[in-house]
């Protein structure tokens, strides 16, 4: 697929510019680049109506030099390998810029879980943990949420796991907090983008109580990073989800939005149910407002060539995974119009699920306050060294998080050897 093949391509320049930035050998480099183990296998459903379907579930395994493998499960109908490959390196970069002790790594199914029953998710789940039985575990490679998955998922991996291995909360994270889930990390992608952007916003002169914002995806990322950036007084003025979306000038009603949308449970509410003051917009034309800042919170590749030059946001924070192509940093940069990178952005949930594998492991719970102030204080820590690296040296937030991500996952594997 063209598309999951310049998601790569889009990795391997930012890549490349730190590399160059920190003088990498060669050699390095390719080790680096190269993902440490690539699977696909098949998995075949049988469906409850009688008829069987075959999908396919992958995991790609980036890197393991500061520790085991770590990365979310997105189940959707358009999913391979290459955008897998993609998306595991952003993960071995995130983990390092956040100094948590984990690699990189992604995995999913080709399915579209909207058009599978429960019974059926939880078959295609659960196989997927027993052909990956020998390559998941708490020191292995630890899974959890992405899109199209979330704690109920999360719930059948722990079960599948605790049947072949006995109980171990560890192997997996953004479980319900019943299974051993940290309270707040189904929110903390969300509080993370929020923290940031308000960081990003005093950096570039804006005034966050009253920006005015726009926010591409009504997902698990965008609702909360919504909601928190209301809570600091910033007006939400447009929100879209795949088919369309809302828009008011003069701010949306963030908390009654979501709040009737899971009034509909499951499923939930769509956009065409809603009722409320604003008006219908769809996602080019909520790429194109002119709002002081623009938030990508669904999928990859979205601002490109071809529409990059009528953004008029005066900041793009990356809330979801490479939503920016290279071509089109390159434009925003010319235009000086800041972004702050995905690795940086949307960092939060990695670190919630960090605390959630330590209080596994120590066998304990923490308070909600007490995860939410540490996950604060790490954010806020990671922005400052970013913040200061990028004014210090002349850098754009991204060239600034992934020399530093980069260089720590290079100390590692060379004191390992190879
Ligand atoms: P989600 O499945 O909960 O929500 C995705 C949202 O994007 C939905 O509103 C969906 O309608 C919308 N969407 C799907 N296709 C779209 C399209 N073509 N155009 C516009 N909108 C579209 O997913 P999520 O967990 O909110 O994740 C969103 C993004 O954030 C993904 O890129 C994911 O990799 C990234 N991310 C998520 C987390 C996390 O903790 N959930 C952490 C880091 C990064």
């Amino acid at each position: 697929m063209a598309r999951n093949k310049s998601l790569r391509n889009t990795c391997e320049r930012f890549v490349n510019d730190a590399f160059d930035l920190l003088d990498v050998p060669p050699e390095m480099r390719q080790m680096m680049r190269s993902p440490y183990r690539e699977v696909r296998f098949e998995l075949p459903l049988k469906r409850d109506d009688g008829t069987s379907s075959l999908f396919y579930g992958y995991r790609v395994q980036h890197n393991q030099s500061r520790g085991p493998f770590k990365g979310g499960l997105r189940y959707h109908p358009d999913v391979d390998l290459e955008h897998f490959i993609g998306l595991a390196e952003v993960m071995t970069w995130k983990t390092s810029l956040f100094d948590l002790p984990f690699g990189g790594a992604k995995g999913g199914i080709n399915c579209n879980p909207r058009e599978l029953s429960e019974i059926e998710l939880e078959t295609l789940t659960k196989q997927y943990v027993r052909r990956m039985l020998t390559l998941l575990g708490a020191d292995r490679d630890i899974p959890a949420p992405d899109m199209g998955t979330g704690p109920k998922e999360m719930a059948w991996i722990l079960d599948e796991f605790a049947h072949k291995g006995g109980f171990n909360p560890a192997v997996v994270t953004g479980k319900p907090c019943e299974l051993g889930g940290a309270a707040g990390r189904l929110e903390a992608t969300g509080f993370g983008v929020a923290l940031m952007t308000a960081k990003a916003a005093i950096a570039s002169g804006i005034e966050i109580e009253g920006a005015t914002v726009a926010i591409q995806g009504m997902g698990n990322v965008g609702e909360y990073a919504a909601r928190f950036l209301a809570d600091r007084g910033a007006r939400v003025v447009a929100l879209t989800n795949s088919s369309c979306g809302l828009y008011k000038k003069t701010g949306l009603d963030v908390g009654n939005i979501f709040d009737e949308i899971h009034s509909g449970n499951n499923p939930k509410k769509t956009i065409d149910e809603l009722t409320g003051d604003f008006d219908k917009i769809s996602n080019e034309e909520l790429l194109q407002l002119n709002v002081d800042i623009l938030i990508p919170a669904a999928v990859s590749d979205v601002i490109h060539e071809d529409n990059v030059d009528k953004l008029q946001a005066k900041l793009i924070i990356e809330a979801a995974n490479i939503p920016v192509s290279c071509s089109a940093v390159d434009i925003l940069e010319e235009r000086q119009i800041p972004i702050v990178p995905d690795i940086l952005a949307n960092s939060g949930g990695v670190t919630a699920s960090y605390f959630e594998w330590v209080q596994n492991r120590q066998r304990c719970q923490w308070s909600r306050k007490k995860v939410m102030k540490k996950l604060e204080k790490r954010l806020d820590m990671v922005w400052n060294i970013v913040d200061t690296k990028a004014s210090q040296e002349q850098l754009s937030y991204r060239q600034a998080a992934y020399a530093i991500a980069l260089q720590r996952v290079v100390t590692a594997t060379s004191f390992r050897g190879f």
